[in-house]
């Protein structure tokens, strides 16, 4: 890797620095943590805001190994690795609840691919279940059957802590010795002869051979600072989270109306229910009346019990959608040293752990070596080599 190049001129003082991280979210700390433990050199992180305040605090927290691709089934298998060892590496209890994932299919071409889906899971180590109807109404008796053709359940999903999660990483890239700037916007890319040679930010300008886009939903506005195309859009999904309200004795997974796009999961003693992912791309992130309409309507629909709860808060985020819903990762092919780690499209905290391993093993290695992103690579969409799901994934 190259030798250290950064100097940031701050009241009179040099800061030097091998890597400029863009995007202070659970990407980008998880990115700066594993780079320390590869001892990369001097690492800096530039948060525009507060670390954590884009997708990564609206975000539900679903960690699930029932994935349709094999590059996402890989990766949550790796990032497992780390949420269950969390609290050892990083001190924080991570708050990993294995309540497991519940997927039901109402129509017959779901009830098909998921029975493909199981086939590579299992291939890949996965214990899933695949269960009929019947089996479904007799484990989960709270749930409505009458259109409910099969489904899939796999006990080692579940989910966990976005802000604990993001904490560990960030104290644990500052204990390595990276520096996590808040209140930092970068403002510019600063390229030279097909290669990047820092950034601008309002305090000044800082060197650097190689800068990581880690921007989530802002990843295209980043790629513009360098002069680049990111193809992902930021699309709002809205989250509503009822009152205090009993719904069974039994552990309750987090369930998918795979159909409706429609899930619920246990939420302190109430329960999160999801509302709408927005069709058309924006950055709005407040929460509408048909939204909350629609959560409700879907919750009374699947679990008839949830007509006597009530609607106590909600908030809106932004997934960050790519053309294959795929993550968009590795060097922009004729910008040297510009790295992307993008369009994680609604999956990117469960997949945090192993995309920050990956990303270090490129930048101080020359290729990750964990797990083979070179399908991930952006050329992909040039190539026509896009990542195909049987169906239009479900989006926690
Ligand atoms: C409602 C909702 C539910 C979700 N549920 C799940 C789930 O159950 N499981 C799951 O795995 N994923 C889920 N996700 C997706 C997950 O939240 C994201 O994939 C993940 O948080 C992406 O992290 P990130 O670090 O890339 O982005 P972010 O957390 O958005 O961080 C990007 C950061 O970059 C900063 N930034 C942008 N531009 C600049 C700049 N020019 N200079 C400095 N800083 C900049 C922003 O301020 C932001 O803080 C959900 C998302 C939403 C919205």
């Amino acid at each position: 890797m190259a030798s250290v190049t950064v100097a940031w001129e701050r009241n009179g003082q040099m800061e030097t620095a091998d890597v400029v991280i863009i995007g202070g979210g659970v990407i980008g700390v998880s990115i700066a943590y594993h780079l320390t433990l590869k001892k990369a050199g001097r690492v800096v992180l530039l948060e525009k805001g507060q670390l954590g305040e884009g997708s990564t605090s609206r975000c539900a927290g679903g960690i699930r190994t029932q994935f349709s691709t094999e590059i996402n089934i890989r990766f949550s298998l790796e990032s497992l690795k780390t949420f269950e060892r969390f609290k050892e590496e990083l001190g924080i209890d991570p708050e990993f609840r294995r309540i497991g994932y519940l997927f039901l299919a109402t129509s017959d071409r779901e009830w098909e691919v998921f029975r493909e889906n199981i086939g590579l899971q299992k291939r890949l180590g996965i214990p899933v279940e695949l269960l009929d109807s019947q089996e479904i109404g007799k484990r989960w008796p709270y749930l409505r059957m009458d259109d409910i053709r099969g489904g899939t359940f796999c006990s080692r999903d579940g989910y966990a802590g976005p802000s604990e999660v993001l904490s560990g990483f960030a104290a644990g890239a500052r204990r390595g010795g990276a520096r996590i700037r808040e209140g930092v916007e970068v403002t510019g890319i600063l390229t030279k002869e097909g290669k990047v040679t820092g950034v601008r930010t309002k305090e000044g300008e800082i060197s650097a051979p190689v800068v990581v886009n880690a921007g989530g939903p802002y990843a295209a506005q980043v790629g513009e600072l360098a002069g680049v195309k990111v193809p992902v859009k930021p699309l709002r999904r809205q989250i509503f989270i009822t009152a205090p309200f009993h719904l069974s004795d039994q552990p309750i997974p987090l369930t998918i109306d795979f159909h409706r796009g429609w899930y619920f999961r246990p939420e302190v003693d109430g329960f999160l229910l999801s509302g709408p992912l927005d069709r058309e791309p924006g950055f709005n992130l407040n929460i509408d009346y048909e939204a909350r309409v629609e959560a409700s309507e879907n919750a009374m629909f699947r679990v008839p019990a949830f007509e006597k709860a009530q609607i106590a808060r909600g908030w809106a985020g932004l997934y960050e959608i790519s053309p294959d819903n795929h993550a968009i990762l590795g060097p922009f092919p004729g910008l040297e040293g510009f790295i992307l780690a993008n369009g994680f499209s609604g999956h990117g905290f469960q997949h945090s752990p192993v995309v920050g391993k990956v990303i270090a093993e490129l930048i101080t290695g020359g290729r990750a070596t964990t797990v083979d992103i070179a399908p991930l690579s952006i050329e992909r969409f040039e190539k026509g080599d896009l990542i195909l799901e049987p169906m239009t994934a479900f989006k926690e």
